[in-house]
């Protein structure tokens, strides 16, 4: 796993080296460790350092929808219960969520600019390409340079585990015919790399190689520390996390 453990007391959380060295920007992943259903919010907040009517997500729809939140747009009230996969802000001290149980988180950042955001990819969402939009918004809506956006996609279920129907795997063969690799054939089974297939998204968006992070860490593999939706079944969530401070 390319990412790094941390506690804070008895919760137990990850994140990734390349983002954790940039000072005015906060991020992680969470874990089994520490929480659950009850306390989310609220470990965010603290780990955070904000309040809880600052940690912003949305009723996630297994779109490629994303919600801009700035200075117009911030109302709390109003923003909890949209629906959506996917969070942008350049505001300080808010907090984009998403929930995941192998679904892919992906983390954007504008180095420059100074915007965040934040995408939740399962197979649905990554097939509309929730990753490309994310970019074209970061462009258009922050007049963002995609040289200065970094890209880190987070624990998820991994090639390894992730098998799919024929009948999906031809629907994404279709889609991107130009991308190598995001099937992997193995016995007479198909698995879906999701990985890859948001790695190669933005990269057709113009991120740079060296600016793309993957945690390469399969929560099926891992349930020791992960929830995993397809391993049991779990109505628990992880969420992936990131502000500006
Ligand atoms: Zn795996």
């Amino acid at each position: 796993m390319n990412i790094i453990e941390r506690y804070d007391r008895d919760i137990l959380y990850y994140e990734f080296q390349e983002l954790k060295k940039i000072s005015f920007v906060n991020h992680l992943f969470s874990s089994k460790i520490g929480w659950n259903s009850e306390n989310i919010i609220e470990n965010i907040s603290k780990i955070f350092n904000v309040s809880k009517s600052n940690v912003l997500y949305l009723t996630q729809i297994h779109s490629n929808h994303i919600e801009i939140i700035d200075e117009k747009t911030l109302n709390y009230g109003k923003i909890l219960g949209k629906e959506g996969d996917g969070l942008i802000t350049d505001l300080s001290n808010i907090v984009l969520m998403t929930y995941h149980a192998d679904c892919v988180p992906i983390y954007f950042l504008d180095k420059e600019k100074r915007v965040v955001g934040l995408a939740h990819g399962g197979w649905r969402g990554s097939f509309e390409n929730i990753s490309g939009n994310m970019i074209r918004t970061f462009i258009e809506k922050f007049n963002s340079n995609p040289k200065d956006i970094l890209v880190a996609i987070g624990p998820s279920i991994g090639p390894c585990c992730y098998e799919i129907s024929k009948e999906l795997g031809d629907k994404f063969i279709k889609k991107y015919n130009d991308f190598q690799d995001i099937l992997i054939k193995r016995d007479s089974s198909i698995y879906l790399d999701l990985w890859k297939l948001n790695y190669l998204q933005v990269r057709k968006m113009g991120i740079l190689d060296e600016n793309i992070i993957s945690s390469n860490a399969c929560t099926s593999c891992n349930i020791d520390k992960f929830y995993s939706y397809r391993k049991e079944a779990t109505q628990d969530r992880m969420v992936a996390a990131i502000s500006l401070s």
